[in-house]
């Protein structure tokens, strides 16, 4: 759960409140902080989605907080692990989450056809969402290790 900064120092993963033009509350957003120079950034695989989301609600005209990690399911498998990680036997962060993906498409993709079965589009569209920020990660992750 470690990335480096530009400065030489390792960044630690966190989540944070973040606050968009003062009104967009969005939390539980995760975050690498550096632990020397104050940078940070936001997870590299969720900055798509975090943009989306915005431009969602800047189009809804919400000024709602939001938790992150109920809209975005790969932010929610992020935090579950960070809640339970332990250093000294856990295999690397991005090997769990990998696998937790996995695990959790195969679950939507089943609740998808419960979804279907009942003709309920609504929920069908938010399942397919929720399927395309797991999938997208998965398949970076895929093309990666290819290269
Ligand atoms: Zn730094």
């Amino acid at each position: 759960m470690r990335e480096h900064c530009h400065c030489g120092q390792t960044m630690n993963l966190g989540f944070r409140l973040v606050i968009f033009e003062g009104s967009y509350e969005i939390d539980r957003v995760p975050i690498y902080e550096c632990e020397d120079c104050c940078n940070y950034e936001v997870f590299p695989e969720i900055r798509d989605d975090l943009t989306d989301l915005l431009r969602e609600l800047k189009q809804n005209k919400e000024n709602v907080r939001v938790t992150f990690t109920e809209i975005n399911e790969l932010a929610d498998l992020i935090f579950g692990i960070y809640r339970q990680w332990n250093r000294a036997d856990a295999p690397s962060f991005r090997v769990m989450l990998e696998q937790q993906c996995e695990e959790r498409i195969n679950l939507l993709l089943d609740v998808y056809g419960c979804a279907k079965g009942m003709g309920d589009i609504e929920w069908m569209n938010d399942i397919s969402k929720r399927l395309s920020q797991l999938s997208k990660y998965v398949r970076k992750r895929q093309l990666s290790k290819a290269n």
